[in-house]
């Protein structure tokens, strides 16, 4: 494709304070070295319950890796990276250690032992990079998820964070303060949770899903080459989505078909995705449904546009 440039992107999730390194230790395991990749996204639920060793072994973790720009969000078991969560709920307000953590913990996520390793901690929004072989990418990133027995980034089901206000769905309450924008204004998405129906299906009960909503509706106007998160440790999996023509559809209406998508770790899938046509899901959960460390990184050749 023509003013492209082909990129190894990796794609993790999930890892709970799981070190790499540590592989050969679980049975089932991953082939060691992970390999060397051009971006590495991470898509959330770093830790166990946040700490600030946790976070400060999660940036020993991704250093460890061989990417030369390294994209991270939270999610709902980052406890303290929730500022707004940590204030209200998380921390003990009359323990001054504790009530420092969100600050220490963001310091450790953005502080100098991350960027010299390549890490970019990644708030809410768009993010936009350019790489040293003239990739350029935009990357709208979420950490929040529906709300689910009381962890961090939550919103509500009726409350829609990804649309604008006439985007929403009736009797829905919009409360986005970053709202995604239609195509073709990013190329990847990275957000902790699933779309409603694609790979957020849960063990139990079985065949219900749980994804959100007002995220498929935002994902199906903006169309990306990419969107990536995790959350739902049991649908780890990749899907192709191909999008209607008719860009007035949204949401479950848009979607023309959805094809499942083999891992072939540590090769990378050789995807063609036709942006504005096609956008490849990935649920990148390492962990299994018992937190054992049992799924494979996702590695994909895509085609990003040649910063000009
Ligand atoms: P985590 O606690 O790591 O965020 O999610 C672990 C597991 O909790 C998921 O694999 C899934 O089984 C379950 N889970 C997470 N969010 C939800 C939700 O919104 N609804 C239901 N039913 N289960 C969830
Ligand atoms: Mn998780
Ligand atoms: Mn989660």
């Amino acid at each position: 494709m023509a003013g492209t440039v082909t990129t190894k992107v990796m794609i993790i999730s999930d890892t709970h304070c799981f070190q790499f390194g540590d592989a050969e230790k679980v049975r089932g395991t991953f082939k060691q070295p992970l390999p060397k990749a051009d971006i590495l996204l991470h898509c959330g639920d770093l830790t166990e319950r946040g700490g600030l060793k946790a976070y400060q072994d999660v940036i020993k973790m991704l250093s460890c890796i061989d990417a030369e720009l390294k994209l991270v969000i939270a999610g709902n078991h980052d406890l303290s990276l929730d500022g707004a969560y940590w204030y209200t709920q998380g921390c003990d307000p009359d323990d001054p250690k504790d009530y420092a953590e969100h600050e220490k913990g963001i310091e450790i996520m953005k502080g100098p032992l991350a960027k010299q390793a390549g890490i970019t901690y990644l708030e809410e929004g768009l993010h936009t990079f350019t790489l040293a072989s003239g990739a350029k990418l935009t990357v709208y990133a979420s950490p929040y998820q529906p709300e689910f027995c009381g962890w961090a980034f939550p919103y509500e089901r009726d409350e829609d964070r990804f649309n604008q206000p006439h985007q929403s769905a009736p009797l829905v309450k919009n409360i986005a303060v970053n709202p995604v924008p239609d195509f073709p204004g990013i190329d990847i998405m990275m957000t902790h949770g699933p779309p409603e129906g694609i790979l957020d299906w849960v063990a139990s009960p079985p065949g219900t899903t749980v994804g959100c909503h007002a995220l498929l509706r935002a994902v199906s106007r903006a169309r990306p080459l990419l969107h990536c998160f995790g959350h739902i440790h049991e649908a780890y999996g990749a899907m192709k989505v191909t999008w209607k023509d008719d860009k007035e559809k949204i949401g479950a209406d848009a979607i023309e078909d959805l094809r499942p998508q083999p891992n072939v770790y540590p090769d990378s899938s050789n995807c063609s995705i036709k942006f504005g046509k096609e956008t490849l899901m990935v649920n990148a959960a390492i962990m299994d449904l018992n937190y054992n460390p049992r799924n494979s990184p996702w590695l994909l050749d895509l085609e990003l546009p040649r910063s000009t």
